[in-house]
């Protein structure tokens, strides 16, 4: 079995999904996860922020702007086939619901059901659009097999067995469903955050045991540095499960910040390909592939640095216990951490719950707080190049560094205003080493 994912950009118009439906149909066993269309999301936000203002024409409109948009799309999708129709007034017949739910009263349980309305829809499109061009295809509900722990976590062991429960996927066969979206552990519809689909991909892959999970999207691979800020990116052939990881988790947008674990538990491995260049070899994602020297760069943005100091820590134990606590409390995941004999610095991302964060630490030491940071994460095989990294940086305000606690990261933290400059500055870094790279390649094929 092997799982497909199409992002919102492979999927932003009719030519496009004629494109996907192309690449489906080369293969005869697989699920493929499906985004909304590009900008649909984004759009469903606006909606969900005009209900909760209590706007209601607002809501509708906007709500009107993304059902004729995927009006144009089937009639443009099925005219061929003639069955413009039937699949326009399925596709259509979805947002009646929607429409309904907007009348009543704002409910923040039921934003999830709004956010939910461009995979559901996307996703059914694409199984009729098959469908009508003659090839096989299911079409699986997601909302059945996602389910949301109490930590508020998908759980593999619970994906496997509700597939199991449902009988999904049992035939060899091509199932079309929807990433992004899963239930809460009351059954609410909610999702797992945005860019969500890859987790969905991951997730499915792994409770099935595919032997490849391909992460389609609209650009060649995993780059070496974001292409978004930085000029001459280039594409990474091979990362390891640990590298794609923490590349991913500091702000690589290509991936969800979660998605690498569950293919890394399971051993699958993750091609990354572009629907707009199918020949493009992409990044592959695999276990323990050794680099040598920096690798690949990624920013993470809107980061809150907290430095907590105190002269009870001093030579003492049970601070840091006491500390992390009350992180625990506010569940708000802490990233970065580096401490000194009286003080500690942690990285959070930004929070409506600061002040009352801030308070409460308080009672453990004083508290300094800087807004907009901006985490840089450097990867590969990094021990020998310290020197030439923190050179690269030197005239960046650098508020913390953290290195040792993963043998394939230096991590740091600048200003958000200075973050481009300084992934330029080390852009220089990444290209010398990849040609290093590519020399010590072809010395190992000759
Ligand atoms: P999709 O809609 O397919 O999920 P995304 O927009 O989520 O696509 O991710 C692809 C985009 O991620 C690229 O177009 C690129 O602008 C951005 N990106 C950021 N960092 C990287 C990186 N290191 N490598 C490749 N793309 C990156
Ligand atoms: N449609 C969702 C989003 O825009 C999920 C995804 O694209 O992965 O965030
Ligand atoms: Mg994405």
């Amino acid at each position: 079995m092997l799982v497909l994912k199409f992002g919102g950009t492979s999927l932003g118009n009719a030519e496009r999904i004629k494109n996907v439906a192309e690449i489906v149909r080369t293969h005869k066993n697989c699920v493929v996860v499906c985004s909304a269309m590009a900008g649909v999301t984004n759009a469903l936000e606006i909606v969900n922020s005009c209900w909760e203002q209590d706007d209601h024409s607002g809501a509708l409109e906007n709500l009107d702007i993304i059902q004729n948009m995927f009006d144009a799309l089937c009639r443009e999708l099925f005219y061929e086939q003639g069955t413009i129709n039937e699949n326009c007034m399925e596709a259509m017949e979805m947002f009646a619901p929607v429409r309904k739910l907007l009348e009543s009263p704002f409910n923040i349980q039921l934003t999830g059901k709004i956010l939910s309305l461009g995979e559901l829809v996307t996703s059914r499109i694409i199984n009729n659009y098959l469908l009508s061009t003659g090839t096989d295809s299911s079409y699986v509900n997601a909302l059945k097999l996602i389910q949301l722990n109490e930590q508020e976590e998908p759980d593999l062991n619970d994906i496997a067995q509700k597939i199991e429960e449902t009988g999904s996927f049992r035939e060899p066969g091509i199932y079309i469903t929807q990433g992004f979206i899963c239930t809460d552990l009351h059954g609410n519809v909610t999702n797992l955050k945005r860019g969500g689909s890859d987790y969905t991909a991951t997730l499915l892959g792994a409770a099935l045991n595919a032997s490849l999970i391909e992460i389609w999207t609209d650009i060649d691979g995993l780059h070496n540095n974001d292409p978004r800020y930085v000029e001459n990116t280039t594409p990474i052939r091979d990362l390891s499960f640990a590298e794609a990881s923490e590349l991913a988790y500091f702000g690589a947008k290509i991936l969800h910040p979660s998605c690498v674990w569950p293919a890394r538990e399971q051993n699958i491995p993750i091609q990354l390909k572009n629907t707009l260049d199918p020949d493009a070899s992409g990044t592959r994602i695999q276990t323990g592939f050794n680099s040598n020297g920096v690798k690949a760069i990624a920013a993470k943005d809107n980061i809150t640095v907290l430095r907590i100091t105190s002269g009870r820590m001093f030579n003492a134990y049970g601070f840091l216990h006491k500390l992390f606590q009350v992180f625990d409390e506010f569940k708000i995941p802490v990233d970065v951490v580096t401490t000194s004999e009286v003080s500690v610095s942690v990285t959070i991302e930004h929070t409506h719950s600061l002040a009352a964060l801030v308070s409460r630490l308080q009672s453990l030491g004083r508290v300094s707080v800087e807004n907009d940071r901006s985490i840089i994460c450097v990867v590969g095989n990094i021990q020998d190049h310290l020197a030439e990294i923190m050179q690269a940086v030197k005239q960046f305000k650098t508020d913390m560094v953290s290195l040792g606690a993963s043998s394939n990261n230096v991590t740091l933290v600048v200003p958000g205003n200075q973050k481009v400059e300084a992934l330029q500055a080390l852009h220089n870094l990444v290209s010398l080493h990849t040609v290093n790279q590519q020399e010590l390649w072809i010395q190992l094929q000759a």
